[in-house]
């Protein structure tokens, strides 16, 4: 089973005697001792730090990592490896990770190296620490065949485990390091680790494909690699211990999407669901290259199990466009709006996943359009000729205009940029009038499609407090803070409200039975939300 290793970086050993503790209190298997992050060597500290490795219920690996690779030990060779060679000599160490290119560089550290891990260089008979081959490309990723070229290679040099870590510049170097990992695994015992943000499906999915360990942070601040996550969140938030090889994969694909709420509502959802699958963010670049270029990559590559995607700005036009372009089905309102934020994937039977079927729907227009008829306690087919006004012209307020109208609503949009007010109109058979105009409007329901309200600028509202009054309902799909100031205002006039949680938990309910075909746990997606904002 795939080991979750904490890195242990603390620059003295009495500290990194404290967070081997911790980490062993949040159930890591492995500690990495960052020998190279200590201030300094201190031999009677480093017995100490031996002694207290020697106590730790899983197994210890021991680095001094270089500067060259992303470490910080910038002695001499010399000095680097007599201090793998003292801790090598405790019984507590269990590992050593070496870099292959100082191993290759010089014969003498190359037999010293044997001579504490006892590969096939060190005298026979004498069980020593094991040898982890490593190499870190901490500017880039190279080409794909190289990663497999050196990953045999160090296999070569007898090492016991091989390892390969590398800066991703975008999702589809993490794509080939996942290759390489495929590819390596069945040989011998392998570690492949994409580092940065877009890195993160290499740290999750290394256990669905049997990697040797992935690493992950004892707290949020205290990375030893870019990208790397902490324990917490590798456990708590992307189920860890809950993923095995069958696993199926989906995620939000975005940019910025590192603090999307979708990955802590969607794993919940599964979790709590039994379901077995794990939902991560996914940083796509922006441009339709980018976003084809990873689902292509992802539909090549069938056993990743990715199933489908979330998809976010700036991506939900390109997602139509890569659907057409594969012959895929979009669901008739998401052409209609021409944004999707759902992608479904159905493998089909060839290996290189040339017949898998993709098709595109928009949730964001059902959300909305549920969290409103919960709102009024009524069914879609009641709100015919109900007037509505809708504050916003953006990617939001054309979803919900587009299902308003679907279902006879009359609709009437308000936007500080007329033009956009008046283009969205037309396109939908709606109303466009001035911003300033609404607060007279005979509107029974009021939406704000508008950012005006979110966090941090929680004092502005779309609407005065004198346009509320008399309203039946008045719905904000801005989702954090949960109460904006213009629902509370509506709330002190009388107003029936829905916040944006309701419609943001409804369209990623939506997203999952899409995807599974089972209803979602909406009140588990929920109780997610809400203690994500809170918190
Ligand atoms: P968008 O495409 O950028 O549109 C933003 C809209 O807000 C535009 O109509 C813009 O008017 C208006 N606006 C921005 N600042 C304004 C200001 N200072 N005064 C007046 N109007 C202003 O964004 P979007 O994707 O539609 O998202 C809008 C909001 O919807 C988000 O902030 C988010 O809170 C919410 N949302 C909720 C959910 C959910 O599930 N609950 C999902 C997605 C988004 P102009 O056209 O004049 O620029």
């Amino acid at each position: 089973m795939t080991r979750l290793c904490v890195s242990l970086t603390g620059s003295t050993c009495r500290r990194m005697i404290e967070d081997m503790q911790a980490a062993a209190a949040a159930g890591a298997d492995m500690v990495e001792l960052r020998l190279d992050c200590l201030d300094e060597w201190d031999p009677s500290g480093i017995d100490m730090l031996l002694g207290a490795a020697s106590r730790f219920p899983g197994e210890v690996l021991a680095t001094c990592r270089r500067a060259a690779e992303g470490g910080h030990c910038d002695e001499d060779e010399t000095v680097r490896v007599s201090r793998l060679e003292h801790v090598g000599l405790s019984d507590a160490i269990d590992y050593i990770d070496f870099e292959y290119e100082s191993l290759r560089a010089s014969p003498n550290i190359r037999q010293k190296i044997a001579l504490v891990c006892g590969s096939r260089h060190g005298p026979a008979g004498r069980p020593k620490r094991k040898l982890i081959l490593s190499k870190h490309e901490i500017e880039a990723t190279p080409p794909w065949y190289t990663l497999r070229f050196t990953l045999d290679a160090m296999g070569r040099e007898g090492a016991d485990v091989v390892k390969l870590a590398c800066r991703a510049g975008s999702i589809v170097d993490a794509l080939h390091m996942l290759d390489a990992l495929h590819y390596s695994v069945p040989a011998r015992p392998t570690v492949a680790l994409a580092m940065g943000e877009a890195g993160l499906i290499t740290r999750v999915l290394a256990r669905k494909l049997g990697a040797f360990l992935s690493f992950a942070a004892l707290e949020e601040g205290r990375e030893a690699a870019p990208g790397q996550v902490s324990i917490e969140r590798m456990r708590g938030l992307y189920r860890w211990d809950a993923i095995g090889p069958e696993t199926r994969v989906y995620g939000v694909i975005g940019c910025p999407v590192a603090h999307s709420m979708s990955p802590a509502i969607m794993n919940a959802a599964f979790a709590a669901a039994g379901i077995d699958a794990v939902y991560l963010p996914l940083r796509v670049e922006p441009g339709f290259e980018a976003l084809a270029a990873f689902l292509t990559g992802v539909l090549r590559r069938p056993w990743l199990h990715m199933r489908g995607f979330s998809v976010t700005i700036p991506h939900k036009q390109d997602l139509l466009r890569f659907v057409d372009r594969r012959d895929g089905v979009v669901e008739p309102l998401a052409r209609r709006i021409a944004a999707a934020n759902t992608l479904v994937i159905e493998p089909g039977e060839h290996l290189d996943g040339a017949d898998a079927k993709v098709s595109a729907y928009n949730t964001d227009y059902r959300g909305a359009l549920e969290a409103l008829c919960e709102g009024l306690a009524c069914r879609p087919e009641d709100l015919r000729d109900t007037p509505v006004a809708v504050l916003g012209a953006g990617g939001v307020s054309r979803a919900i205009v587009a299902g308003l109208r679907d279902w006879g609503c009359r609709v009437t949009i308000f936007n500080r940029t007329r033009d956009k007010a008046e283009a969205l109109a037309a396109e939908f058979g709606a109303q466009a009038r001035p911003i300033e105009d609404c607060a007279r409007h005979d509107a029974r329901v009021v939406v704000n499609g508008t950012s005006l309200g979110m966090w941090p600028d929680v004092d502005a509202s779309p609407l005065p407090p004198e346009g509320l009054a008399g309203r039946p309902l008045v719905f904000d799909t801005v989702y954090n803070p949960m109460e904006t100031r213009l629902l509370r205002e509506a709330r002190e006039r009388g107003c029936a409200t829905v916040d944006g949680v309701a419609m943001f938990v409804r369209q990623a309910a939506a997203q999952f039975e899409l995807w599974t075909g089972r209803p979602a746990p909406i009140d588990t997606m929920r109780a997610t939300v809400i203690e994500r904002l809170s918190a």
